[in-house]
């Protein structure tokens, strides 16, 4: 059955394609013109939900599984801010960069150098019979003196737990072996795998 990722993010196609490869996967935006959708939801699984939902009815085919990802860092010394609105922390158009400097001003402003963090990677899976989704997650601290070029986003002031570099350090095989979303990835392929021998 084709697999319909609901992101036009060639990062997150290449991704999800390498893992899922023996499945037909295609991103939305390849099959139909690419729309803007309100990630109004207030936890990562509901925004998640509103894209793969969204893409599926937005299909023609309805014999296809439609998969979504949302996915954010969560700073225990902040409150779990930035949470979902990590990709916009400081405004819509925001760098990761200025994202991630915000954060260091948050945790600088508080008088802190560090703080317990996690990641979290929602991933929805759509079908015309039924939902489903599945959480990743990552955790560790956030420290306030980015190190290393790696990775993206946060990564410069995240250290996973057991590690003392920073997912800036750390290269990206072993970033893959920790990572949230590989997490979320790994346990949704044992929800396709199930979905596709019941559909036949
Ligand atoms: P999404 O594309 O809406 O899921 O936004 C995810 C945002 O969370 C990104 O823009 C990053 O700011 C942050 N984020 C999620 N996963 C990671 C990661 O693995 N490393 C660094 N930042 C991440």
């Amino acid at each position: 059955m084709k697999l319909v990722l609901a992101t036009s993010n060639k990062g997150k196609v290449r991704e999800i394609k390498h893992i899922y490869e023996d499945m037909d996967v295609v991103a939305y935006s390849d099959i139909i013109e690419p729309f803007e959708i309100e990630e109004n939801g207030s936890t990562f699984k509901e925004n998640a939900l509103i894209k793969a939902r969204a893409v599926f009815e937005a299909l023609h085919d309805k014999d296809v599984i439609v998969i979504a990802d949302d996915s954010g860092i969560s700073v225990d010394a902040l409150g779990g801010e930035p949470g979902i609105y990590s990709a916009r922390y400081a405004g819509v158009d925001a760098s990761d960069k200025d994202n991630l400097y915000k954060l260091v001003d948050a945790l600088k402003e508080k008088g802190l150098t560090s703080s317990k963090a996690h990641y979290t990677a929602a991933i929805a899976i759509v079908t015309k019979d039924a939902e489903f989704s599945i959480h990743g997650w990552m955790y560790g601290d956030v420290i306030t003196e980015p190190r290393g070029e790696n990775g993206f986003g946060y990564d410069p002031i995240f250290i996973p737990e057991g590690y003392k570099k920073t997912l800036g350090e750390l290269d990206d095989e072993t970033k893959k072996g920790l990572s949230h979303r590989s997490q979320a990835l790994k346990h949704t392929k044992s929800v396709l795998r199930s979905i596709s021998k019941h559909t036949i």
